[in-house]
């Protein structure tokens, strides 16, 4: 069992987290969520695309499950996983640029840092705000080693190793005495409806499902009623933006935004574009409300989604953008990509060129929805 520190920045986040942010906490949810969704979709390219990863299992699936009696809110994900090498980067410290500046920006007034703080996009450390401790057990894809991530927020973390079968995340929080809120099936299901319906893949939760008593023609009782335990997926898991645009609701577009931005705020505008014919593709952009912090930043972190045919490829790449419009949110998806794209591909490609090229003129910003 090794303890470590987290990172300064991640530690500042951390208290800022458990001190002032207590305005919305369900979305901690959101960003569990979110993060367990980002890892099936690595694991998807992967299991296609690489060969060391073919004889890997893709079966994605996120669970979500309430122990009362444990007072513990637990969220599993059949995803990519962590090794310890991961696990030290990403569950230590905090690697989004401007970090620090936005740490120097805070005004020491918990209302207007709280308000900050959801724009800056909380990440992982949002489950500290409900929980005093949380345990991450964890199994790389492709490796054999599982290991166990604690923490009670304090400062400190440790990993050591462990067992788990199949490759993957779980995480279990044990909820503070007043979060009792988050145990309640009902309660869960309507903040994944609200952040989480249109992620790309399912979520199930056991519910309740009372089930009449059966009776015979006398009126007489041959079964009593029973509640059964139901495994049920609670999210459309459709991926928002290859529905139809008709046959999307304003407010869904909204939700959609908060769970690909991380953001709790509105978007200020949105455009969804399909374009068929030689080239097909889909679009789905945001302009948010409020600039984004590391937008004069030279590392800044784009915010475009890129899959190809539904497979995620990137969100880290900033050819697909022009500078300008980097601080746009959404996806981009085609199915006229090689799936092994590469960055050289995307600069110079033609469907990236239309697509580029479209926005572009589109951000003449008339074709966006509410401006
Ligand atoms: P962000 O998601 O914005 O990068 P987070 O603090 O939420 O920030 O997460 C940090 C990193 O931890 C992620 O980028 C990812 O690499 C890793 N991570 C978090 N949750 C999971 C998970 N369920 N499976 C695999 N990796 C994860």
């Amino acid at each position: 069992m090794a303890k470590h520190q987290f990172q300064t920045e991640a530690n500042q986040i951390l208290n800022l987290m458990i001190h002032s942010l207590y305005s919305n906490k369900e979305i901690f949810i959101r960003e569990l969520v979110s993060n367990a969704s980002d890892a099936l979709d690595k694991l998807n390219m992967l299991v296609l695309t690489e060969d060391k990863y073919k004889d890997v299992t893709f079966a994605p699936r996120i669970d979500i499950v309430a122990n009362k009696e444990a007072k513990t809110l637990t969220i599993k994900d059949s995803g990519i996983g962590m090794n310890e090498e991961d696990l030290m980067n990403n569950l230590g410290t905090i690697a989004k640029s401007g970090t620090k500046a936005f740490l120097e920006n805070l005004s020491g007034d918990q209302k207007e840092d709280s308000n900050l703080i959801g724009q800056f996009g909380v990440g992982f450390y949002a489950c500290f705000m409900v929980a005093d401790k949380v345990e991450v057990t964890t199994k790389k894809a492709g490796e054999d080693q599982a290991l166990l991530w604690t923490s009670a927020g304090d400062g400190e973390f440790e990993i050591e190793n462990t067992t788990q079968e199949g490759h993957g995340t779980t995480i279990v929080m044990h909820l503070k005495d007043a979060e009792d809120e988050f145990l309640e099936v009902h309660r869960i299901d309507t903040i994944v409806k609200k952040y989480s319906n249109h992620i790309p893949f399912p979520i199930f939760m056991d519910k309740e499902n009372f089930v009449a008593a059966v009776k015979d023609d006398d009126d007489k009782e041959i079964e009593p009623s029973r509640t059964d335990i139901v495994n049920e997926q609670i999210n459309k898991a459709n991926a928002l933006w290859t529905m139809a645009k008709k046959d999307v609701t304003d407010d869904e577009y909204k939700d959609f935004y908060s769970s690909i931005a991380h953001s709790s705020e509105e978007p200020l505008a949105w455009m969804h574009n399909k374009s068929e014919g030689a080239v097909e593709y889909t679009t789905l952009f945001y302009i948010p409300s409020k600039a984004p912090m590391d937008l004069f930043r030279v590392d800044y972190q784009t915010g475009i989604k890129l899959y190809i045919n539904r497979v995620f490829i990137t969100d880290d790449e900033k050819e697909l953008m022009p500078t300008y419009l980097r601080f746009l949110r959404g996806v981009i998806d085609s199915k006229d990509l090689p799936l092994n794209v590469s960055r050289e591909i995307l600069q110079s490609n033609p469907i990236m060129d239309k697509i580029k090229k479209n926005i572009s003129e589109k951000s003449s910003f008339r074709a966006f929805k509410n401006v």
